[in-house]
């Protein structure tokens, strides 16, 4: 008796699981239906500053949320009309098949995996894989010198943490955490020796607590950041790349570049050129 009980309990949990699954909680119609409506919800990064961070008082800076509002913009939504979704990196593709975010502008490279699940506009910035050490470190100047049971930190479902599992997990100890600021956190106390993830990312970083860390070593990845949106919306695709193409041709791309991450020693790549595949 009690066994079937649990059973139909077991099963009930399930039905409900299966049916939160089939409308994912998300809105119902595409990104294009919802900015018709003078809507859209993006998803960002909340803890990257210079990229996606959300403020103390509750307002959203950086290079991502500039684009996502020049974006939002072009499609007819107002700044203030924008949900801003955190968006970490392991969740991304889900929070889109799930329909909770129409876009994601979150540090997202374009990789063929992730474009099994997800469509990408762009790209829109190219970045390349780095590391981020105390200031005073000395025996760390590069990705070769990892080796020698150093203690790495990186972030779950990103394609830093990929990189490295595949090439040097044998030489580091890999440690992933849900954020970039959990890293950071670690090596300011000393318990993981250098974070690695994107050099423009890290920069951030680098400039919010000037004299204490520093980014070391050449770039050893190409990471194409694109707009994440739902597999096979075209229309909503060709929207946005038309917008990062204005976004880029009249400037405002170069400006917003220069006021969130320009500055205190690093230097952006210039702009990219749209894929449109
Ligand atoms: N650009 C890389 C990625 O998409 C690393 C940055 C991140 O995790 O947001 O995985």
């Amino acid at each position: 008796m009690r066994i079937n009980r649990a059973l139909r309990l077991g099963l009930g949990a399930l039905a409900l699981a299966l049916a939160a699954t089939a409308c994912g909680g998300g809105n119902e119609g595409s990104a294009l239906d919802h900015a018709k409506d003078g809507k859209l919800t993006v998803g960002i990064k909340f803890d990257q500053p210079g990229l996606g961070l959300r403020n103390k008082d509750g307002s959203y800076s950086g290079f991502d949320v500039e684009v996502a509002k020049y974006v939002a913009g072009k499609l007819g939504v107002q700044p203030e009309s924008i949900t801003f979704k955190e968006a970490p990196s392991a969740q991304r593709e889900t929070l889109i098949e799930n329909g909770q975010v129409d876009l994601v502008v979150a540090t997202y490279s374009i990789t063929d995996k992730r474009k099994e699940k997800v469509d990408f506009a762009g790209p829109y910035y190219v970045a390349g894989q780095s590391l981020l050490v105390k200031a005073d470190n000395t025996d760390i100047t590069g990705v070769e010198s990892l080796n020698g049971n150093k203690k790495l930190c990186s972030v779950k479902g990103s394609t830093p943490a990929q990189n490295v599992k595949e090439k040097y997990a044998k030489d580091v100890q890999l440690q992933e955490f849900d954020t970039y600021s959990l890293c950071v956190e670690a090596l300011r106390n000393g318990s993981v020796d250098a974070v690695t993830t994107d050099d423009i990312i890290l920069a951030g970083f680098a400039a919010q607590s000037p004299g204490q860390l520093k980014v070391v070593g050449k770039p050893f990845t190409t990471e194409n950041y694109g707009i994440g949106l739902k597999k096979g919306d075209k229309e909503t695709r060709d929207k946005v790349n038309d917008a990062i193409e204005a976004m880029i041709a009249d400037g405002s791309w170069a400006k917003a570049l220069q006021q969130t991450v320009g500055g205190a020693g690093f230097t952006p790549s210039p702009a990219p050129q749209v894929n449109r595949y």
